[in-house]
Order: structure tokens, then sequence, then C-alpha cells
């Protein structure tokens, strides 16, 4: 059987929406990726100044989001490893599952710049390419990445992110259309992002 090629593409998803969705897609139909793993973070390094919502329920948003999509899938490994997830842990997990195809790691431009401090950056480089997009308010710089190792594409820009989201929530405005039906209704049934808890 020839490789496939599947997109691996990371976050916390706090909760997951359009932007996601539409930088998925347009990644995977400008690369001819055969399908797009969508990977929810454990306890996030990055995020150490909030309360992270629990997993299951992340995890469960990004399954709402993506189901009608054949070629989108969800993966636990983050989750099920817990503790802080890096992506080296990532790429490792996901190598086992997916031994002869190709790896392409999405990530936002923003995450993209951090790249060389992940923790084994050598390594994460060897077991993917890594495409990075575009997002609004982010510049795009390929001054510091490994040539050959990774690809820059613009998305449609989507001006949207977790972090309006949840403020909105908390602020009582509406998140239709913003993220998917199905999201809207999961957040509210379970009261997510709501100001008067944490
Ligand atoms: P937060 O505001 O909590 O940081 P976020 O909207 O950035 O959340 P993440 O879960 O951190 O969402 O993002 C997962 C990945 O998706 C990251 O690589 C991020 O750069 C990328 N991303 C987030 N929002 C967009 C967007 N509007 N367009 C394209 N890529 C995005
Ligand atoms: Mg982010």
């Amino acid at each position: 059987m020839s490789s496939r090629r599947i997109g691996v593409m990371g976050g916390t998803f706090d909760p997951v929406h359009h932007g996601h969705l539409v930088a998925a897609s347009e990644v995977q139909a400008r690369f001819g990726l055969d399908e797009v793993v969508f990977v929810p973070t454990g306890q996030p390094w990055q995020k150490t100044d909030r309360v992270v919502t629990p997993a299951e329920d992340r995890y469960l948003m990004t399954v709402i989001a993506t189901a009608s999509n054949p070629v989108f899938s969800v993966s636990r490994v983050d989750i099920d490893r817990g503790g802080q997830t890096y992506t080296v842990d990532t790429l490792r997990d996901l190598r086992v599952q997916y031994p002869d195809d190709d790896l392409f790691f999405i990530t936002g431009a923003d995450a993209l710049q951090q790249i060389l401090t992940w923790r084994a950056a050598d390594e994460v480089f060897a077991n993917a390419h890594f495409i990075g997009v575009t997002r609004p308010g982010y510049r795009l710089d390929d001054d510091h990445l490994p040539p050959g190792k990774a690809s820059l594409v613009e998305v449609t820009a989507m001006a949207i992110s977790s972090t309006a989201l949840r403020e909105r929530v908390a602020g009582g405005e509406p998140v239709w259309y913003l993220v998917p039906d199905g999201v809207v209704r999961y957040i509210h049934k379970r009261g997510l992002y709501r100001a008067d808890h944490d």
C-alpha cells in the first residue's frame, strides 16, 4: 500500500471554532491530504495563566465539530497520555498508528514562530513536514525554519480565536456562526465559559 498523507492539527480547542476548521480544510485541499487528525491537548504548558476546560469537554466539542467531514478525525493520544503536551510526543504516538504515512503538522503562524524552542525540535522536524497557516494579526516569518521542512500558506482570514469566544460567552454575547451549531449547544448544555464560575 502506498503511503498516505496525514494532516495533524494540534490545539487546545477550548473551544474549537470555524477558524480551525477552515484552516484544516484549506490545507487538506491544497496539500492533497487523505485525512486530517485533530489532536486536542492534555494540560497545555503554554496556558498556565488560566484554567483550561476539562479535556473530555474539549475532546467532545472537537468530535462534534468534525463528525460530518469524512476526512476529519479526532485523536485522543495527547489527552490519554495526560500532563503537558509536547509535540514530540504527539508525533511519536501518531507515528505508531501511521507507521508508513507522511505526517503534516498544521499549526498557526503564531505557534510556528515558537517552534525552535520546542522540546526535541530536531526529532519533531524529522517526523513531520510543518505547515504554518496565517491567521489575522500574525506576520509570517520563515527566516529561522529549517529549509524544506516547513511550508507557509495563507488561508482565508477568519478573525476568530478561542479566547474571544470564551469572552463572548462570559459576556452573554452570542457565538452562533463562529463555531458549529452543535458546539454552541454543547457549550450551553455544559455551562462552559460562563462568568459565574471558572
Ligand atoms: P486561544 O485563543 O485559547 O489561544 P486559539 O483560537 O488560538 O485559542 P488553539 O486551540 O490555540 O486556538 O489553536 C490551535 C491551532 O489553530 C494553533 O496552531 C493556532 O495557531 C491555529 N488557529 C487558531 N485560530 C485560527 C484561525 N482563526 N485561523 C487559522 N488558524 C488558527
Ligand atoms: Mg492559540
